[in-house]
């Protein structure tokens, strides 16, 4: 099936969940195009070594969705794509919706699964905060905005090539003036294939270095639970949970947090949840895959001590 994969960098790399895209697109048989916009050679390579055929330099002198939507559909048109695959991300939400419009897709955000053949797609995603998964049968062309981490990567190692692509953003008339970062993780929590989450039970502010020195070990992302951000012991961007972000580590280390269904709805989909709590009757048990049954503040340094020594 013919699928266009919009990639997404972050700073001067790309993003993980774009070499995700393109190796779906592959799993679907292909041809894959990857679309790139501002992108490197090497960010391109990546993107071919993923599972594209054929990455697509564009340019776009600032980000708009209304540029973004307007050159990815021309491009989708030119290449005849029946699917376009998109990060679940900030911006892949940000112009999902306007690119399905002007191709006259279906549009299916934050999908975790996706198989079937062009024209009958079966997606799968989370409903109902996390706590079931919907398929949903596409049977057009159709835009979709993938969740990271949901997806493996896998190499390809077919017939590749870089191109430029020239088409234009268009006329645009709104324009993101400015990003306000401050406060965010050192690593982006919806990219994080490891996450160490701490709540209540983690007392104050002040014990967020005990934690941060288990992120620094292991490349993770610092999340809390709603608890410890109405507390302002942390900026709200670390939140996890229903009214904070939604991630699918790989790894997620919840520290002093009981696992309200609030905070569950955001982090229930994690491949491994480990559970650090003193309370054995805390909720977060029932969907821990490994649970540590004691004092966060004994058990935490004792982790990132081994994990230092295993990890170097
Ligand atoms: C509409 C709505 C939306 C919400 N959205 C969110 C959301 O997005 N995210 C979210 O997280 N919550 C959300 N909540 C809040 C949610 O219901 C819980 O109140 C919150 O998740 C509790 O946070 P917590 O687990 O850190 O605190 P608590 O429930 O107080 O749990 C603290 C835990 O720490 C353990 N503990 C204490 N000391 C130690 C220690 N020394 N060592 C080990 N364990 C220890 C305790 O046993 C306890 O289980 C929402 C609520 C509502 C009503």
């Amino acid at each position: 099936m013919s699928t266009l994969v919009v990639a997404e960098i972050k700073g001067d790399s790309l993003k993980k969940v774009s070499k995700e895209l393109a190796s779906a697109g592959r799993a679907l048989g292909g041809p894959v195009a990857a679309l790139i916009f501002n992108g490197t050679d090497d960010q391109c390579k990546e993107l071919l070594s993923a599972g594209a055929d054929v990455a697509l330099k564009a340019t776009l002198a600032e980000y708009s969705p209304q540029g973004a939507a307007q050159i990815a559909a021309a491009v989708a048109r030119a290449r005849g794509a029946q699917l376009v695959l998109l990060p679940h991300s900030i911006q892949g939400k940000d112009f999902a919706g306007r690119l399905a419009v002007k191709l006259g897709a279906a549009l299916v955000a934050d999908v975790v699964g996706v198989k079937g053949a062009a024209g009958d797609l079966e997606v799968r995603k989370p409903v109902y905060s996390g706590k079931a998964y919907a398929s949903v049968k596409v049977k057009g062309p159709a835009v979709l905005t993938v969740r990271p981490n949901a997806i493996e990567v896998t190499s390809y190692t077919g017939e590749s090539k870089i191109e430029a692509v020239s088409e234009g953003e268009g006329s645009v008339t709104a324009r993101l003036s400015d990003i306000d970062a401050s406060g965010g993780s050192k690593v982006q929590l919806q990219d994080a294939s490891i996450i160490v989450s701490g709540g209540r039970g983690i007392k104050g502010p002040e014990n967020w270095p005990l934690l941060q020195e288990l992120c620094d070990v292991l490349g993770a992302a610092l999340g809390a639970s709603r608890a410890a951000v109405d507390a302002g012991w942390i900026a709200h961007s670390h939140q996890v949970g229903q009214t904070g972000k939604t991630v699918s580590p790989n790894c997620y280390i919840a520290c002093g947090i009981s696992g309200a269904i609030q905070h569950m709805a955001g982090m229930g989909s994690s491949k491994y949840i480990v559970a650090i709590n003193k309370d054995a009757d805390a909720p977060i048990f029932k969907v821990a895959t490994y649970g540590v049954v004691d004092d966060l503040f004994k058990v935490v340094p004792a982790l990132t001590a081994e994990f230092k020594k295993v990890l170097g």
